[in-house]
Parts: structure tokens; sequence; C-alpha cells
């Protein structure tokens, strides 16, 4: 099967990169573009440092941060556990949303070996964090508080101003995964205050293998890489020029599109959702309908078993939970923890729409999910 017959609503598990995105890594993929930007004593060296330093720039005016605020790292997995293990000041809790992407879950029993405490924040059924059970587990203590702008699986878009009130008045910092949320919409760093947010190349139509973290200045921060002194020492090793220049175009191409493209795709969505449930009037919508990404919509159909009906569909790239739990026979953490049943779980299917969707594709697939689902129930 050719890859140009897929149709791909999977832009929640990575997005295609911009061919404009391309064009700028281009020079420095190329042998000529020899030079590590970390060399200081000759003209390559400087020329890809400046390239960096210009990239680095573009990345922290997306979310109105200052360039001496980003480090460029390996990825947001890299990005989250760099702010939950060397942002956590010693002594202090730990605490996470339940529906936080693995990258930061699985920081926690690693900071708790450290001694640390730590502590998981329940969400309510539509995801939205409690930000009651916020300020009960602070108790007007600092912390290190990590809140994910938006989910990756259900969408739904965090109070993260209140959150941020919140830790304000308890001295606590709070982190934000914003992966999520950076291609269509807006997280303005000073109005928030946050001490620490994470970013990711590939799920902004930049490359794969860049991220970006934001730390506020004056946040004191423990590398986890040791052996460099690039980015001031605060994550060590080469900086690879293409890769960030890409992501720099990337969040400069954002910047442009967020708005128009967050509400075409609204549109589309709530298009996706109506027809899906023409066909299907017993279907369930997992997430916020008020307070969702705009490329995703999360469904479950009862008695269906997801992940065998898109085997049965190979050239629809759809996702049953997110990529990173694919493999694991537990179902999704989030579904659970927004209250769905094992069954309804397994039973749910996610739908991501990116800048490339149209119309026409969303009635197809509406119509082959349909159709699909029916048969089995025939048969
Ligand atoms: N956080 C969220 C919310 C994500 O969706 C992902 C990617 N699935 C990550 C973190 C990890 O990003 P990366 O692939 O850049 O390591």
């Amino acid at each position: 099967m050719s890859a140009d017959r897929v149709l791909y609503l999977d832009h929640l598990a990575s997005t295609p990169l911009d061919p404009e995105v391309l064009d700028a890594m281009r020079p420095w993929l190329d042998p000529a573009a020899v030079g590590n930007p970390h060399a200081a004593w000759h003209r390559p060296g400087w020329r890809a440092a400046e390239a960096i330093e210009a990239a680095r720039a573009e990345v922290a005016a997306l979310i109105g941060a200052r360039p001496g605020e980003i480090l460029f790292t390996g990825g947001a997995t890299e990005a989250n556990n760099l702010a939950l293990l060397g942002g956590i000041p010693a002594g202090w809790p730990a605490i996470a949303s339940a529906i936080e992407h693995p990258s930061v879950l699985a920081c926690l029993p690693e900071l708790a070996a450290r001694g640390h405490r730590t502590a998981t924040l329940p969400v309510g059924p539509d995801g939205t964090a409690d930000l009651d059970a916020l300020k009960t587990l602070l108790a007007g203590r600092p912390a290190l508080v990590s809140l994910m702008a938006a989910n990756n699986e259900i969408g739904t878009i965090q109070p993260l101003a209140e959150a941020a009130r919140i830790c304000a008045e308890a001295g606590a910092l709070l982190h934000s995964d914003a992966v999520q949320m950076l291609s269509t919409g807006l997280v303005d760093i000073r109005a928030l205050d946050l001490a620490f947010l994470s970013l990711s190349g590939h799920k902004l139509y930049g490359p794969m293998g860049i991220g970006a973290l934001f730390v506020r200045e004056g946040t004191s921060l423990r590398p986890l890489l040791h052996g460099g002194d690039q980015q001031e020492g605060r994550r060590a090793g080469t900086l690879p020029t293409a890769l960030c220049v890409g992501l720099g175009a990337a969040c400069r191409i954002a910047r442009q599109r967020r708005s128009a493209d967050a509400q075409r795709l609204t549109a589309l969505r709530e298009r996706l959702f109506s027809t899906l449930q023409n066909g299907l009037p017993e279907l369930r919508r997992n997430g916020s309908s008020d307070h969702g990404l705009p490329g995703c919509l999360n469904v479950s159909v009862p008695g269906l078993d997801a992940a065998d009906l898109l085997l049965d569909l190979p050239d629809l790239a759809l996702s049953t939970g997110s990529a990173c739990s694919t493999g694991s026979p537990e179902p999704s953490h989030v579904l659970r923890a927004i209250g769905l049943s094992p069954e309804q779980a397994y039973g749910s299917l996610r739908f991501g729409l990116g800048r490339g969707t149209t119309e026409d594709e969303i009635d197809r697939v509406a119509a082959r999910i349909a159709e699909a689902i029916r048969a089995r129930d025939r048969g």
C-alpha cells in the first residue's frame, strides 16, 4: 500500500513536517554546512551558532518568553524529565495530574525514591483537573506541580491560569507540558507565570528528535546530562543545528497560523462527531466539548475492540489511545482516570485532525468507521 493512500488522522501522535520547515532545514543538512555550533574559533561554527540562536528566539516568541529562558532538548520526554527531576527543589513534594503523559508520571516514583513526597491530582469526568483538590494537596505550602496545557488522548484543555494562581499563592512552581497545545492555542508564559514549560518539534509540524524546555529566569535547575557546558551546562551535548533551525521555523509558522487553524479544525472536529453520531447513535464522546483541543476527538463505542477494528483498516491512521502506550495491555490511564471502565477504554478511538485534513477526508473516515462497526455487529 502506498503511503499517499493513507488517510492520516493521527496528528496528535505526530504531525507531518511543514515543507517550509524542511526548506529552512535543508541548508543545514548539506555537507557544506559542516561546523560544530559550539566551536568558538571559526566561521562555520559561528554561523551555526547564529542560526541556533535565531531559532531559540523563534521558540521563545511562540510562548512570550525570552530566548535565554529556552533550552533545546531531544524532545518533550527529555524536557518533562528535566523539569521534574532537575527542577524540583530539595525536599519539596511533587504533584502531577492523573492524566499527564507517561514522561511526567514516570518521574513520580523516581522522585519518591529520592525522598520527595508525591501525589497525583484527580481530574473530573471530562478530564479537567480538580483545582479544589490542588488547593488541599498544596495546603498553602510549596511544591512542584505538573499540569499539562492540553491532554494528548482526550484533548481536554486545563484551566492553567487558575492553577497558576493557586500555585502562586502557595509559593509552588508550576510546570506545564504544552506539547499538544501550541499548534492551535496560545500559552502566554508571562500571564501564567509558569516556571517550566515543555514543547516538542514533531507535534508542531517540525522535526522529530527536538524539543525545548522553558525555564523561567532565575529558576534553579540541576542538569540531567553531564559532560558538556553547552547551553550554560544546563543541558550538555552538541546541539543539532538542522533540528534547532527546524523547530524555530515550526514555531514561527505556528505563531502565524494557530488561530486560523484552530477555527478550521474546530469546525471539522464537530462535523466528524456529528457524522459519526448519525451512523452510530450509541457513541460516547470522551473529554470536554467546550474546552477541547480543536484537532482532537475521542469517542467510545460500546462493545467495540478498537485495536482490532483499526487492524482491519490499515489505511486509516488513527489511534486507540496514546501511541506511547501502544503495546501495553493496560487500558489507557487517561480514560480510566475520567471514569471509563476497561471495556469502554478498549472501545475508544482517537482522531487527530491537522493542517492538511479536509472535509472530504472527515466524511470518508466517518463513513468507513461507521460501516466497519456496523458490519462487525452484523457479523
Ligand atoms: N507530552 C505529550 C502530551 C505528548 O503527547 C508527547 C508525545 N506523545 C510527549 C510529551 C513526548 O514528546 P516527545 O515525542 O517529543 O518525546
